[in-house]
């Protein structure tokens, strides 16, 4: 909740129900800060559950038509949203970089790489086709159907407020479900120039929904004997509540939590494209990305010169508001993530780490937004905070490993498991490591290993609750349930009372 003097004349950021803005009556709301500026630029509703349960009944309602629509008039509405997203490139990322931070240019990229989603959604006829298998029996065929869940769910993390909501809406809505979001409370604005696009396209009114919120909201939809499935990415604590409520209230549930990437670089590796691969991947979006690289393991003789390539090229990124052309590095959040993430600078050196470079003291901290500086930690060992937590930020942490097998348990031994990379001219060695690691997204010099969207995201251990990943192939499996029928036509000759159990052959 915030206070009345801080509300006053800010732009409110409602609710999306029955294909219409509705404005909230909870009484609760909650700022959005421009992460560029420090300034308070809009105040969030915060949903009641009885908003919520609003939201779910428009769902509902509208899901009978919706799952009853042929599939073809579903793939050209969808076809209809690609088009509208894809025209409208700029204005999402301009909306997205003045509620997140991040620059232009990466938010652009975030709208391409949601868009692949939508794309991959429009050929849901050719996704929904069964198996048929003919003469399963004598007289008896067996097919198999895919059909949609009804109503769900998806709470969305900060970080991708375009990108994350378009991974689970384009096969949700494709696959004939009716669809309720609850985005971060941090950049809301996004899901209604979204909702506004998808009625503009086509999708009937309560198809897609949005309901503000924090955690009233996110309870109620968990618990809504409606909702059918829940699909969350965020931290990895509130992604293991989510999974366990939800679960015990008989949903489906794909809950992503957060990660610790590692990039793994053995001595033969081109030291050059490393240093870039993992300057570009550590601070990219300001670290504020579940795939950002946060520990390099460098192995043998290849710290050395790795830091210090690395360490020139830190030394020229440009740091400023996301919106300024030239600037490759925005904000952070909020002041209290800033702080959050300064304070295991600030510990490393106390924890036996070597503090290269201290972004405290870069000059961009001086900038009234949530600035800080980009940070290198060397000689950083498990067991250290710096290397335990999920730091989501620009801090680059170097941890020396004396072999590959040294690094790799290094890696294994993490509890998480979203992404990880190998850097190496040694194909067999890197073929070893795809073998050997237990991470769900591998890349073999390529930093940040988000799968393309025909392929489906996820991670391992911490990373992931529930057993299917994300958008793909598996996304369109998460949004549907199969049923197989057994079907024969009536032949009076072969008809007779027969108590065994049937079989085939
Ligand atoms: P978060 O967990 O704080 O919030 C995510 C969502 O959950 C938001 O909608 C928020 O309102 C809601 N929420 C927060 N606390 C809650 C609570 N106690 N009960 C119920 N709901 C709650 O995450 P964030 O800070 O928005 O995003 C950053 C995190 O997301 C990082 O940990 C990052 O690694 C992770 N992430 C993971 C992936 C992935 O694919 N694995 C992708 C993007 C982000």
């Amino acid at each position: 909740m915030i206070a009345s003097d801080v509300a006053a004349g800010l732009r409110n950021v409602n609710h999306w129900i029955g294909g219409q803005p509705r404005a909230s009556e909870s009484g609760r709301t909650s700022v959005v800060w421009n992460p560029a500026t420090g300034e308070a630029q809009a105040a969030v509703a915060l949903a009641s559950a009885v908003e919520v349960d609003q939201a779910v009944e428009s769902a509902r309602q509208a899901s009978p038509g919706w799952r009853a629509t042929p599939l073809s008039r579903r793939s050209e509405i969808l076809f209809k949203v690609r088009e509208l997203v894809d025209a409208n490139r700029r204005r999402i990322a301009d909306m997205i970089t003045l509620e997140h931070g991040k620059t232009t240019a990466d938010a652009l990229g975030e709208v391409a790489r949601g868009l692949e989603n939508i794309e991959f959604a429009c050929g849901v006829p050719h996704l929904l086709k069964g198996g048929y298998s003919e003469q399963a029996s004598r007289g008896i065929d067996v097919y198999q159907i895919r059909q949609p869940l009804g109503v769900v769910a998806a709470i969305t993390p900060f970080n991708f407020p375009a990108m994350v909501p378009m991974w689970m809406f384009a096969n949700a809505i494709a696959c004939g479900n009716t669809f309720v979001l609850k985005p971060s409370e941090r950049d809301p604005s996004v899901s209604l120039l979204l909702a506004e696009l998808l009625k503009t396209a086509g999708v009937p009114d309560g198809v897609f929904n949005v309901v503000q919120g924090d955690r009233i909201a996110v309870e109620r939809l968990l618990e809504h004997p409606a909702v059918q499935a829940v699909s969350f990415v965020g931290s990895t604590p509130v992604a293991k509540f989510i999974y366990e409520t939800a679960t015990r209230k008989g949903k489906r549930v794909q809950a992503l939590g957060g990660a610790k990437n590692h990039m793994l670089v053995l001595p033969d590796a081109d030291i050059a494209m490393a240093a870039d691969a993992a300057v570009s991947a550590a601070f990219g979006s300001a670290g504020e990305r579940c795939m950002s690289i946060s520990a390099v393991v460098a192995v043998g003789n290849s710290a050395d010169p790795l830091i210090a390539a690395i360490r020139e090229r830190m030394a020229r990124i440009k740091i400023g508001p996301g919106m300024e052309p030239g600037n490759e590095m925005g904000p952070l959040i909020t002041r209290e993530h800033r702080d959050r993430v300064a304070s295991y600078v600030a510990n490393a050196a106390t924890e036996g780490a070597t503090v290269a470079v201290d972004g405290r003291k870069d000059p961009a901290c001086g900038h009234k937004g949530f600035f800080l500086g980009l940070s290198l930690l060397d000689r950083v060992e498990p067991g250290m905070r710096c290397y335990e937590d999920e730091i989501f930020g620009p801090v680059l942490s170097i941890v020396r490993a004396a072999s590959y097998d040294e690094a790799l348990r290094i890696i294994n031994e993490n509890p998480y498991g979203n992404g990880t990379a190998i850097f190496t001219r040694d194909g067999g060695a890197a073929r070893q490591f795809q073998f050997d690691v237990e991470v769900g997204m591998v890349g073999i010099n390529v930093p940040v290993p988000v799968p393309v969207a025909y392929y489906s995201f996820g991670g391992w251990k911490a990373s992931l609750f529930g057993d299917l990943h994300m958008y793909g192939p598996e996304g369109v499996q998460f949004y549907t349930r199969a049923k197989v029928v057994t079907s024969r036509w009536p032949d009076p000759d072969t008809s007779k009372v027969d108590l065994g159990f049937p079989q085939s052959r």
